[in-house]
């Protein structure tokens, strides 16, 4: 178990550097994030390299997913930290006269951070950012499918960093759990719902609070919308978002498309022009798409697409090669829905579009349970009439990370507001939240508990101490007892 070697002794020498104090010094936190920032500046080109290590990610698209957004995540916390560390005046009732209020933010103490492979450096630094700015310490478990990234991050981040107060520890899912029996003041986890029922049932022993980022199948659902350029538009942001994002590899990637039948084949058609134009004949070689993670994802994703109708729904691409872990960005257009494609998150390069069609009912929700009750197989065959049937379609699922809506229908978007329930959503575009500061980012029922990003980073990782401060002067004599019912009048 590489990096793991006398650990109770050293995570304990955390916590008692977190008992000295030095953490909640502002000095110390700005120090650490410039040493964040330094590290990311200085490294921009091994972390680049190992990025197309791990997952053969163009340096742009690198640039623009991790480096960028880490680089202005960092800055943002530096401009906002003392205002974040402030205490909040907070009014007291009037039987509290002549007395003062305030939440005080401390830090949460010594936490653990457990991160995903699919953007390395994002998902373990965004948290670690809000971790050191709201002064605690920290030990960073990456995941081991991103070797290249998580080596970077265990040798050469602790020396821009401040090591007695951070500690990155390398290793699967044998080190993860000897991690989880250890005391945590919290523990916020980037992963999968099964792996996140694993964080949750360790942290019940101690009764340490959880973040927990999860996936799920984020749908987006495409109006007829009303000019050819907002189909252009339209059709390049979700494209670039769903195979220029990690190649799909993206828990907030869109995982299927709700259309309108009659719109689907303008659609389609448009989708297979821009896509050669975006990625070129062969991505590949071209290295537009970055590649499947592990031999374990790439053969998960062939066989979403062993299925014969599935097989049968596609409508571009489809070609693999093992050899290299790449799958081409892949069309398909109403594959079953009882398929493993439908039912599973795909987190690849495989798109599937759902047509909008004709059934005489108002409610598809309650056409789909009938005829559940009365025979699955026909759920198969089950259409949606009009664009807003997708919200039922919607709610008959989990609660994504995040829900797309490309329309320009007022009232649509109305409903699409009030009547579905996602972590996030997204009108015109997809995956954009992920760079906002000032959105918070987390999941909501099966799609994760809690949130970060910007504040709410420093929030996820501080207590707000409820501070009340009274002078002796007065006081109302009828709070004290002995009771009488003169003193229920005032
Ligand atoms: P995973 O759950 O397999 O692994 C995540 C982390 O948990 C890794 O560091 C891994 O080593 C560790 N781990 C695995 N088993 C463990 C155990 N038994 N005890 C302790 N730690 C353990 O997930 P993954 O394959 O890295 O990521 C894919 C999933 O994560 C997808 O569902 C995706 O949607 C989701 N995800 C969510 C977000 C988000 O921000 N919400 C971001 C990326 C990925």
């Amino acid at each position: 178990m590489e990096g793991v070697k006398g650990l109770e002794s050293d995570l304990e020498a955390m916590r008692q550097y977190f008992r000295s104090g030095k953490t909640k010094d502002v000095a110390w936190r700005q120090s650490q994030l410039k040493g964040l920032l330094s590290f990311i500046k200085e490294k921009e080109k091994d972390i680049f390299k190992a990025l197309k290590e791990d997952l053969g990610k163009h340096h742009v698209e690198a640039y623009r997913d991790e480096v960028g957004i880490l680089t202005k995540s960092i800055k943002f916390a530096l401009h906002g930290l003392k205002e974040w560390m402030s205490s909040k005046k907070a009014k007291l009732p009037i039987v509290a006269l002549l007395s003062s209020a305030e939440l005080v933010p401390e830090p949460l103490g010594f936490v653990l951070i457990i991160s995903s492979w699919n953007f390395p450096f994002g998902l373990s630094l965004e948290p670690l950012i809000g971790a050191i700015a709201a002064g605690n310490t920290m030990v960073l478990k990456p995941s081991e499918l991103a070797p290249a990234s998580a080596s970077l991050l265990a040798n050469v981040l602790p020396t821009y960093l401040d090591s007695s107060a951070v500690k990155v520890i390398q290793g699967g899912p044998a080190v993860g759990e000897r991690l989880l029996q250890q005391k945590w003041d919290k523990i916020f986890f980037t992963g999968s719902a099964r792996v996140g029922r694993i964080i949750m049932s360790a942290a019940v022993k101690h009764l340490t609070p959880v973040a927990l980022e999860l996936g799920g199948k984020c749908p987006a659902v495409v109006d007829s919308v009303s000019s050819s350029w907002d189909t252009k538009v339209t059709v390049n942001r979700i494209l670039v978002s769903k195979f220029g994002a990690c190649a799909g590899q993206a828990c907030i990637a869109i995982d299927y498309i709700l259309v309108e039948k009659r719109f689907a084949s303008t659609l389609v058609e448009l989708m297979k022009v821009m896509v050669k134009k975006m990625f070129g004949e062969n991505p590949r070689e071209t290295n537009t798409v970055a590649r499947i993670v592990n031999e374990q994802h790439f053969l998960r994703l062939k066989n979403l697409l062993s299925d014969s109708a599935v097989q049968n729904s596609i409508v571009y691409g489809g070609s693999m090669d093992e050899k290299n872990l790449f799958v081409e960005p892949t069309i398909l257009v109403d594959p079953p829905l009882d398929a493993a494609m439908m039912t599973e998150e795909i987190f690849g390069p495989l798109l599937p579009i759902i047509t909008v069609s004709y059934i005489p009912v108002i409610s598809f929700y309650l056409y789909t349970c009938i005829l559940q009750e009365l025979h699955p197989a026909i759920i198969k065959k089950t259409r949606l009439d009009k664009v807003e049937d997708s919200i039922a379609f919607i709610n008959s699922k989990p609660k994504p990370l995040a829900i797309y809506a490309f329309t320009n229908n007022e009232k649509f978007k109305r409903r699409m507001l009030s009547e579905t329930s996602s972590g996030s959503l997204v009108f015109n575009d997809a995956v954009i939240q992920y760079a906002a500061d000032a959105l918070p980012f987390g999941g909501i029922g099966e799609s994760g508990l809690g949130k970060y990003h910007g504040k709410f980073s420093f929030d996820t990782f501080s207590h707000y101490k409820a501070v009340t401060r009274r002078s002796f002067l007065t006081d109302f004599w009828f709070r004290f007892p002995p009771w009488n019912d003169y003193k229920l009048l005032l």
